[in-house]
């Protein structure tokens, strides 16, 4: 479609750009790859957002941006401020009022024209400072002159002289007073202005004058002087830019919506008691293009009026997450990490084969198979990190070495704490053992966003004390419980064993870590219980992961690929993953020999690898399947 040609002046070998990492590109290191000018050019992947941004531009029309962070909603913005016009532009001067000190004037000129106009003034008060001076002193002579050959006393003529200095002292900064503010200065801006309103307070927003801490006596500071402009007005005729712009209080936002509605917005005091605050300007210009961004959570929680003034003038457009891993796609990776090698300019540039290492990190990342993550600003992170490893050891090239080790660098806290949890635990007898244990499974969780950790779960059955129920500890509680009842039905149909009558206890050892999502943990506690129930041990070399449906259907789970890394660098041999989720895996190399992974679609796949104990097993299998056979049969095939 609209795509920009990329890696200009490389050459691309077709023959092997299928399965090349980088896709085909003939390059030593990304020093090759040529950056193009524009920013709108540098955008990678975002092909909608980038069409809509370059049609915004055309129309001058505002623009919602709903994504996650990082994948390039101010990076557009920014560029749609590049493809604006820029003969339009203007500077703004405020003039001193001599009708109502406390409404100083607005005046716009042609972009540049400011300077030229500040100036004149300058030298206009600098002359008249000056006949001024030379009439005090004409004044003086005249006076000390008499003093001295009149009868008077000298020292009279002093003081006379001295009273006239003061007064001329104290009335020339009226002359100052002559001279205009200027608020806007567009005169050497070579694109149209580009602001970023994010996490602004009113005053920064909307323009501000500041307190004079001398309201009176000729010490002031003439009100013109201390109007300073929002946001808002340095944006006129540009864009402007506000993330999570839910985070604007609602009087703010209306105020943002007057100033849309309208296209100038006069300038006041934004606290109440400050003198600033009896000042206010005639209308300022502020013909800006609003770009408004957050994630969708932002977006329901913004002022609905505005929301709608901007959607009824503009265009909404998501930010995607992943995009497909072409060739082209890769090619543009390694362009991605030139562009961000130079825009930070210290960065040693990477070699072809820490590109490489980087593009399997853009796959891991994404979560999905044959897609590349558009998280760039984690990406960018993970470069500079690299590049810094490099450039401390002043070496002119960043290696593979240099981004294996920045991996390691740049992790998340979650991720951190997660390691630093397996690590402790290893000293502890937490660990994986070789022994089959009965009513304990290793679950897998994910801390965080991007970290697994592994979540053992015990099971016990005792008699119930009146009628049976689910104990758990802490806030899994809930999820136990529907686990539970989701099991029930399966035991039900091939054992004899009345659930009802029975406690049963779920403990989550490790439970109560922060940000951990038990969610996914039920066809770990089936397991479990019926580990427990029909006394079969269980495989503590293997984890597992997966949602249980009262069909006995294991389904999809998140973050699959962070889970079994957990679970391979807990020690674990094999690990149980919904069939679901087998296109999801993108585990890094070091751990594919560690790990087995069996991807299974029903309970009795699950409990067929998981429980151990020959005879025991087998006769449990066999009058699951003959009960529940047909129906999992059914469900397998449908
Ligand atoms: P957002 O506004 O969505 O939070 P930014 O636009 O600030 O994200 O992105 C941060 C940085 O990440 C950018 O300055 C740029 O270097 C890089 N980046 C983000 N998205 C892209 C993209 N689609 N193409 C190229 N670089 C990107």
């Amino acid at each position: 479609g609209s795509s920009v040609e990329v890696d200009p002046g490389v050459e691309v070998d077709d023959e092997i750009a299928e399965d090349d990492l980088l896709g085909g590109l003939k390059i030593d290191s990304t020093e090759d790859i040529e950056v193009p000018d524009r920013l709108v050019d540098q955008v990678i992947g975002q092909d909608e957002a980038r069409d809509i941004i370059i049609k915004a531009a055309k129309q001058r029309r505002h623009v919602m941006m709903i994504g996650s962070p990082g994948t390039g909603k101010s990076m557009l913005a920014k560029a749609m401020s590049q493809l604006l016009p820029k003969e339009e532009l203007q500077d703004v001067l405020v003039y001193h009022n001599p009708d109502d000190g406390n409404e100083p004037k607005v005046r716009t000129v042609p972009a540049g024209k400011g300077e030229q106009i500040i100036d004149a003034h300058k030298e206009e008060a600098r002359k008249r400072n000056q006949m001024r001076s030379i009439l005090m002193w004409i004044i003086i002579a005249v006076i000390i002159g008499y003093a001295i050959i009149s009868p008077v006393s000298p020292l009279l003529g002093i003081l006379a002289a001295g009273i006239i200095w003061l007064i001329f002292r104290y009335t020339s900064r009226g002359t100052d007073a002559m001279v205009p503010n200027m608020i806007v200065n567009n005169g050497d801006k070579r694109t149209a202005p580009f602001e970023d309103a994010t996490g602004a307070h009113a005053g920064a927003l909307l323009g501000d004058v500041r307190h004079d801490p001398f309201q009176s006596g000729g010490m002031e500071t003439p009100s013109h002087d201390r109007v300073e402009p929002g946001s808002i007005h340095k944006s006129n005729k540009g864009v402007l830019f506000v993330d999570e712009i839910n985070t604007l209080d609602v009087r703010t936002q209306q105020k943002l919506m007057t100033a849309i509605q309208e296209g100038e917005f006069s300038i006041t005091g934004q606290s109440e008691r400050s003198s600033g605050a009896m000042v206010q300007t005639e209308p300022v210009p502020c013909d800006f293009v609003m770009i408004a961004a957050g994630n969708l959570d932002a977006m329901e929680n913004m002022h609905p009026a505005l929301r709608n003034r901007i959607k009824g003038y503009g265009y909404e457009v998501y930010m995607d997450d992943t995009i497909e891993d072409t060739p082209e796609m890769r090619r543009k990776y390694a362009r991605f990490i030139a562009q961000e090698v130079e825009r930070d300019g210290r960065l040693p540039h990477f070699t072809h084969e820490a590109v490489e290492e980087l593009l399997l990190e853009a796959k891991r990342r994404s979560g999905r198979k044959n897609h590349l993550t558009l998280h760039f600003r984690s990406l960018g992170g993970l470069i500079r990190v690299a590049g810094d490893i490099a450039r401390a050891e002043d070496r002119d090239l960043t290696t593979r070495d240099d981004v294996l080790q920045a991996k390691g660098r740049s992790r998340s806290i979650e991720q951190q704490l997660a390691d630093d949890y397996i690590e402790r635990r290893k000293d502890y007898e937490l660990q994986v053992t070789e022994d089959g244990v009965e009513g304990r499974v290793n679950g897998l969780a994910v801390m965080g966003e991007d970290s697994g950790i592994m979540l053992p779960v015990m099971a016990e059955i005792a008699p119930a004390q009146g009628g049976g129920q689910v104990i758990a500890t802490g806030k899994l509680q809930e999820m136990a419980e529907e686990s539970v009842q989701n099991v029930s039905a399966i035991i039900k149909k091939f054992s004899d064993v009345d659930l009802s009558e029975k406690d049963i206890h779920i403990q989550f050892v490790q439970a109560g870590q922060q940000g951990v999502d038990g969610d996914s943990a039920s066809i770990t506690v089936a397991t479990a219980v019926i580990s427990a129930l029909e006394n079969i041990p269980v495989d503590q070399s293997i984890a597992m992961t997966g949602s249980l449906s009262v069909r006995g259907d294991v389904l999809p789970v998140g973050g699959v690929t962070h889970k079994i890394e957990a679970a391979a660098k807990a020690g674990c041999n094999t690990v149980i993953i919904p069939a679901a989720n087998e296109q999801d895996v993108m585990i890094e190399d070091e751990y594919e020999e560690m790990i087995d992974i069996v991807p299974c679609s029903n309970i009795s796949e699950v409990l067929d690898v998981a429980l151990e104990g020959e005879p025991e097993k087998d006769s449990l299998l066999d009058r699951l399947k003959s009960i529940t056979g047909t129906a999992f049969e059914q469900q397998s095939v449908g």
